[in-house]
């Protein structure tokens, strides 16, 4: 490497650790020692994920380094999101076939813009040289002590609900795989936005919640598992962007709505005594809020059609091996 391992990590993600009074989110030893020691507040559980992106497997050689931060970040702070977290601080690993001094200031910028855009500090790493690319990143969390989202205590009765619209990041990769066009679908899968604001809004309300990483049936299959029931599917409640229905069938933007991955939503269950209450709440919240369909007590995948007709699914997703 030209550039010698320790000058990178203080040129580049040292900044990134940096703490301030009004900023230290109870980092006490930020980058720099053998260790990062930090405070969790008083009463609230860490919360801790990690996600790898490996080039050619998760991203095309030659993918933007703006892109591949945003991916990477996105992605983790996406689970975050999911179990009502609020973000706190991360590490990073990067494994690196050439010291690109051009390509570490563009992936440092756009994740320095993003941890201040989420309040995440950069508190240690691991920096090596490798044949591939490879960007790990490993998220913390804090999230009152038993108010978490989790997979495993949905109810028969529960609405099925999910922020945003499903599908443009599907899109946005055949956008991608054909065109080449940088468009909103192309934004969308290169720019995930992590719901943060609803999953700490939905530590109210929610008696379960995953995020849309793999597909809905997929994801949601996960939540069906864990708390051991079925659901029910409106497949006209789909909420699907205007940029999607204008660019493909609807058949198309329906299966990619169902099935395409990475659209980092949050899929969600409410308890059927809270919905009255808790429609009003997601009226008002920034992030569109869609009920798409109900937990049932006997198992099984269903999704209705606009005719009424019940058809059953399996979930489906991506699945690396
Ligand atoms: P060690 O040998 O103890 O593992 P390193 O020499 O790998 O330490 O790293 C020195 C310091 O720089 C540590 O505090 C480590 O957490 C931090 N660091 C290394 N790589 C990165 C990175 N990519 N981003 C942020 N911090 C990093
Ligand atoms: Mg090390």
């Amino acid at each position: 490497m030209s550039l010698s391992e320790f000058a990178l990590i203080e040129r580049f993600f040292a900044p990134l650790g940096l703490v301030s009074s009004n900023h230290n989110r109870g980092v006490a030893l930020s980058i720099g020692d053998d260790c990062a020691l930090l405070e969790t507040p008083v009463g609230q559980q860490l919360a801790v994920s990690i996600d790898t992106l490996v080039e050619n497997s998760h991203f095309l050689p030659n993918t933007a380094a703006t892109t591949v931060a945003s991916r990477a970040f996105g992605a983790c702070l996406s689970d975050l999101a999911a179990m009502g977290a609020e973000p706190a601080w991360m590490t990073l690993a990067l494994t690196l076939p050439e010291t690109d001094e051009a390509w570490l200031t563009d992936f440092a910028s756009q994740l320095a813009e993003l941890a201040a855009l989420y309040r995440v500090i950069l508190v240690g790493g691991d920096t090596t040289k490798g044949p591939v690319l490879t960007v790990t990143i490993q998220v913390h969390g804090w999230v009152p002590k038993g108010q978490a989202l989790r997979r495993d205590q949905a109810k028969a009765g529960d609405h099925v609900f999910v922020t945003g619209t499903l599908g443009d990041s599907a899109a946005g990769l055949d956008q991608l795989q054909t065109t080449g066009n940088v468009n909103a679908l192309v934004q969308r899968f290169n720019q995930p936005c992590p719901r943060i604001s609803s999953g700490l809004l939905l530590r109210d309300w929610a008696s379960a919640a995953i995020d849309i990483s793999d597909g809905l049936l997929a994801d949601l299959g996960h939540i069906l598992e864990r708390s051991q029931l079925g659901a029910e599917i409106e497949l006209t409640r789909l909420p699907l962007s205007e940029v999607l229905t204008a660019n493909y069938p609807l058949k198309q933007a329906q299966q990619w709505a169902l099935a395409g991955g990475e659209d980092f939503e949050l899929c969600f269950t409410v308890p059927a005594e809270k919905i009255t209450a808790f429609k009003q709440v997601a009226a008002e919240h920034p992030v569109p809020i869609t009920r798409i369909g109900q937990l049932t007590k006997n198992p099984g995948l269903y999704l209705i059609k606009g005719d009424g007709s019940r058809q059953q699914t399996t979930a489906r997703g991506f699945q690396h091996f």
